[in-house]
């Protein structure tokens, strides 16, 4: 995925794009709805709006209007700089002909589609922003980050309040049967019945609920061993690998306690994640791990590119740390995550422990895989663990704000996460009744897989994504391609009429009387020779006491005297705020098309935004 330079980089994205696109049609695949997963598969939009063009004789433009009704983007990072960008001359190398012979449209239309500025030459191609303009609705794949994209998504929507980018959000979720352990499915089947992921989700947390104290311990404990077995197999094949000596791979085959709190941490060594927070202070975190009374053990297992200097040293870093001679039975580093290492990670630890730096873990989802075996998550209040924590059902860091690369907070979020530990995770699972039963601790194990498995399943999500989009995307779709496009030429030809037409539309006057509880407003419009059906004028106030946006209609009244369109519109308000906060504003409106995605036009009354 990440070798190579850009020019391999767009060859792979061509080949995922336009070659899917012809493979599916190889196979006589012909999808109503395409889910561009990420910018790297945008080039399919255009592929798909060339195979229309063929099919209906339409021009680019009507082409893509049709199909890109039936394109959903997904975006997955939550920085600017995660997107792919192609410089103009390696876009003009591959696809200046294609864009010609085959699009019908010049070099200089393709690299619009992928740029803020059309004629900004030296602008670079951006993946997303192709994505964007190829689909009929977009997502980010957690609440906070359809937040952070609406913001990088902005510059394409000027003018318009971050709220209204067009960017909503679909969390992501867990596929539970590949990450549940067999025992945590033997219970969730006695609790649930077999069916209980293909089925509405909403029961299953009543059903875990009237499991019992005992049986759910049962179920952490073993899972505890059965971790704790596999490491005593796998870690002295890992170190008599790296040429550890004989006495330290003996001991591996020994290493840990069964009976001791479990906490796990795997990653990706990038530096956003922070692996490393954990060892901030290196002896803090020994005298956690080694009170006697309360020991702790812990599990780290990551991987970093082989080009990324500085997420090899924070390895390096775990591995020095576990070598100490007092961290050894207390502390382990895995090399090779992969798949099947998560696998049993997630069904075995007790607490999964992520820290990375708001806002920039999208989403994560390695924290969802320990939720159905009975794990607890200690997390930062980023991606998914920003809409799960309650306190009930596991632990948060952060104070749910964003810091940026800053070292002094790093230091404080340290010094809460060995707190938190101190205080609350480690006396909670040590703190046992007359049975031995941790009954807080089960009971918080209880409430998150009571509450978050289900929600974080991809059950939930392929269900949003079903309802939300594919069923609406397939039936937009499929009304902007009948009769050969007819409704997608509508739609150009209300897109032309805004570009040409816009620039001449003005307000007149604008008069607001207070009556007791209204406002009413009447505002003078001339809209140039734009029909007046294809705007949509309304009175808009931000939010105000945590409160959403307000976004009132307004009436089409009369034609004003002697004026050619010219129009008075009104509509009321509740007086309750001041009639200054509301600004009157003329939209795009068509019936069926998203607005601001499809058209971006915005004017306001006596203010630039
Ligand atoms: C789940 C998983 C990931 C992704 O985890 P995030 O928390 O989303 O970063 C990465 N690698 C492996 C092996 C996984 O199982």
């Amino acid at each position: 995925m990440y070798g190579g330079g850009p020019e391999l980089r767009l060859n792979q994205e061509l080949i995922l794009g336009i070659g899917g696109w012809r493979l599916l049609g190889a196979l006589g695949i012909r999808p109503e709805v395409c889910h561009l997963n990420e910018g790297h598969a945008a080039f399919a939009v255009l592929e798909r709006a060339w195979v229309f063009m063929q099919e209906s004789g339409q021009p680019f433009d009507v082409a893509l209007a049709v199909t890109r009704a039936g394109n959903l983007f997904t975006t997955h990072t939550a920085v600017a700089a995660g997107f792919d960008r192609f410089s103009p001359e390696l876009i003009e190398q591959y696809l200046g002909r294609y864009a010609q012979e085959k699009l019908g449209i010049s070099v200089h239309e393709l690299l619009a589609l992928g740029r803020q500025n059309s004629d900004d030459a030296a602008e670079p191609f951006n993946m997303a922003y192709l994505a964007l303009r190829g689909s009929g609705a977009v997502n980010g794949v957690s609440r906070l980050h359809g937040q952070v994209s609406r913001h990088l998504f902005a510059p394409l929507f000027s003018r318009w309040p971050e709220d209204e980018v067009p960017v909503r959000h679909v969390t992501n979720g867990v596929h539970v049967p590949t990450w549940d352990s067999a025992a945590a499915d033997d219970l969730w089947t006695e609790a649930c019945g077999k069916d209980r992921w293909l089925e509405p989700t909403e029961p299953l947390e009543q059903d875990i609920r009237r499991i019992s104290d005992a049986r759910l311990w049962e179920l952490r404990t073993a899972g505890r061993q059965t971790l704790i077995d596999y490491i005593r197999t796998q870690l002295p094949r890992q170190l008599a690998a790296s040429g550890r000596p004989a006495r330290v791979v003996e001991g591996a085959k020994t290493l840990f306690d069964p009976n001791v709190l479990t906490l796990g941490s795997a990653r990706r060594f990038a530096t956003y994640k922070r692996p490393n927070l954990l060892l901030h202070d290196p002896s803090r975190l020994l005298r956690l791990l080694t009170n006697p009374q309360q020991p702790v053990q812990l599990i780290i297992a990551g991987k970093a590119h082989p080009a990324d200097q500085p997420g090899q040293a924070l390895i390096q870093e775990w591995i020095r740390f576990g070598r100490r001679p007092e961290a050894r039975q207390h502390v382990i580093f895995l090399s090779d995550y992969d798949m099947l290492l998560a696998e049993h990670l997630v069904q075995g630890v007790d607490v999964w422990i992520n820290t990375p730096r708001r806002p920039w873990e999208a989403c994560g989802t390695s924290g969802m895989k320990v939720l159905v075996n009975g794990g607890i998550n200690l997390s930062e209040l980023d991606g998914w663990w920003a809409e799960a924590y309650t306190p009930q059902v596991g632990w948060a860091l952060g104070d749910g704000r964003e810091h940026g690369d800053d070292a002094i907070w790093d230091a404080a979020e340290a010094g809460a996460l060995y707190d938190r530990l101190e205080n609350e995770v480690i006396p909670e699972f040590y703190s046992r009744d007359k049975d031995g039963l941790p009954t807080a601790w089960v009971a918080r194990m209880r409430e998150s897989m009571a509450r978050l498995t289900p929600q974080f399943s991809a059950s939930r999500t392929v269900r949003e994504y079903t309802e939300q989009h594919y069923f609406p995307a397939a039936a937009n779709y499929l009304e902007r391609a009948a009769d050969k496009g007819a409704a997608g030429a509508r739609v150009v030809k209300w897109q032309q009429a805004l570009d040409e037409k816009w620039a001449a539309l003005r307000f007149g006057e604008v008069n607001v009387e207070t009556t007791g509880k209204q406002h009413i407003f009447d505002v003078q419009i001339y809209l140039d020779d734009l029909d007046p059906e294809s705007v949509r004028v309304e009175l808009y106030a931000d939010g105000a006491n945590g409160g959403g946006p307000v976004r009132q209609e307004m009436t089409r009244v009369r034609p004003l005297m002697g004026a050619a369109h010219g129009y008075l519109y009104s509509a009321e308000v509740p007086a309750l705020r001041p009639a200054a906060d509301y600004t009157p504003r003329v939209i795009p409106h068509c019936p069926g098309v998203a607005v601001p995605l499809e058209a971006a036009h915005i004017l306001w009354r006596g203010r630039s935004r």
